[in-house]
C-alpha cells in the first residue's frame, strides 16, 4: 500500500506522489519539483508562466514559457531516467539570460546540420 505525499511548490502548484517509502517520496518530489517549481518568470517576475512542449525537426523541446514577456526556460533531458532539469548555462558554461530565462531568439530555431539543435543539448 502506497503513501500519498503532497507538496506545494511556487505558491499555486501541488505535487502529489504515491510512493512506497520516504526515499521514493524524496526522489519523486525532487524530480517533479525541479521542473514545477519554476512558477515565476526569471526575466520579468510574472507568475503567468506555463509548461510548453513543442516538437521541431524531430526533437521535443521541454520549456516553461512566460505569457507576459515571452521569455522561456529550457529544460535539458538526462540520457537516462527520463528526467528534466533547468538549463541555466550554455555549452561554454556561460549563464543563459537571467538564471536560464531568456527571450525567444529566432536564430536558434534555424535548421542545423550535424547533431541536435543548440538549445536542446543532450547530456
Ligand atoms: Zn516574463
Amino acid at each position: 500500500m502506497g503513501t500519498k505525499v503532497r507538496m506545494q511548490v511556487g505558491g499555486k502548484t501541488w505535487l502529489e506522489v504515491e510512493v512506497g517509502s520516504v526515499k521514493d517520496a524524496l526522489k519523486e518530489l525532487s524530480d517533479y519539483a525541479e521542473v514545477f517549481s519554476e512558477t515565476t518568470c526569471g526575466s520579468c517576475g510574472s507568475q503567468e508562466v506555463r509548461p510548453l512542449v513543442r516538437t521541431a525537426r524531430g526533437y521535443e523541446f521541454y520549456e516553461v514559457a512566460c505569457l507576459a514577456c515571452k521569455a522561456k526556460l529550457s529544460f535539458s533531458q538526462t540520457r537516462e531516467g527520463d528526467k528534466l532539469f533547468p538549463k541555466r548555462r550554455d555549452q561554454n558554461g556561460d549563464e543563459i539570460g537571467k538564471n536560464g530565462w531568456h527571450q525567444y531568439e529566432k536564430s536558434h530555431e534555424q535548421p542545423q546540420t550535424g547533431g541536435p539543435p543548440s538549445d536542446n543539448e543532450w547530456v
